[in-house]
């Protein structure tokens, strides 16, 4: 099955405007020659219009990092759909530091994944298991049932299409800016029989098949081609590597070889 190598970076609470100017300007001349691979910067909100000027005529795609889940209302501090929707074309849902702070669930996760579809946003849904769950042999029941919660009463349809509407990344919340990725075997073998597996039974064997699915936990310049090098991954949710121009390239070079 041939799907698009997709490279996304979360700048998670990094990142003045300026300094998120200056990282995009250093980013774009280190990806020339690619066009093989589906970028996506995540900016806080303050930086996602500066860094949208930037990348203009380039490969990059914007995303958010988390928004709300109604269009507008009475929700001090947070930011809608529609407001995201004017700027993205991706956001982030159910980051794995939004549930563990932001009290997060499988069910504000399910709204969120709703509306962002509404907006035609497309969710880069975030999934994995926590150490304690890992070391009690809990993560297959713990990512299959975010899955299943999580994409609840979303009709196949609604994402089918020459482009799907879903990004899945498998992310093990012990591997997350830990240092300690997790092995490439293990990380397969979540995502194509947890994650993929549960996308079948949610939708459809064909349409789970189409859906890009990332691995994201300390991945760098270096580890990247590993990961990349294996089917059932195609491609990566990056953080701490991604505030770095020519460490993020080089992820994305190794998505594009
Ligand atoms: C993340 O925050 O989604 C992430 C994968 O972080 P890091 O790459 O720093 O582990």
């Amino acid at each position: 099955m041939n799907r698009k190598p997709f490279v996304a970076g979360n700048w998670k609470m990094n990142k003045t405007t300026s300094e998120a100017h200056q990282l995009t300007a250093d980013l774009i001349p280190e990806l020339k020659g690619i066009d093989s691979v589906e970028v996506v910067l995540c900016p806080p909100f303050t930086a996602l219009k500066i860094v949208k000027d930037s990348i203009s005529n380039t490969i990059v795609e914007l995303g958010a990092q988390n928004m709300h889940w109604k269009s507008y209302g009475a929700f001090t501090g947070e930011v809608s759909p529609l407001m995201i929707a004017e700027l993205c074309k991706f956001v982030i849902i159910g980051h794995s530091e939004r549930r563990a702070l932001f009290g997060e669930n499988d069910e504000t996760v399910n709204e969120k994944i709703k509306s962002a579809l509404e907006y035609n946003l497309i969710p880069i849904m975030c999934v994995g298991e926590t150490l304690d769950e890992n070391e009690n042999g809990r993560t297959e029941e713990v990512v299959s049932r975010q899955l299943t919660n999580g994409l609840a009463g979303i009709d196949a349809n609604s994402i089918n299409g020459d482009r799907v509407s879903l990004v899945l990344a498998y992310e093990p919340v012990w591997a997350i800016g830990t240092g300690k990725a997790a092995t490439v075997q293990d990380a397969a073998e979540v995502i194509a029989n947890v994650v993929r597996h549960t996308l079948s039974k949610v939708f459809s064997s064909e349409l789970s098949e189409r859906v890009q699915i990332l691995y994201g936990g300390s991945v760098n310049g270096d580890n990247a081609g590993e990961f990349f090098a294996v089917d059932d991954i195609d491609g990566a949710l990056v953080g701490g590597a991604s505030l770095k121009a020519k460490e993020f390239a080089k992820i994305i070079w190794a998505a594009a070889n």
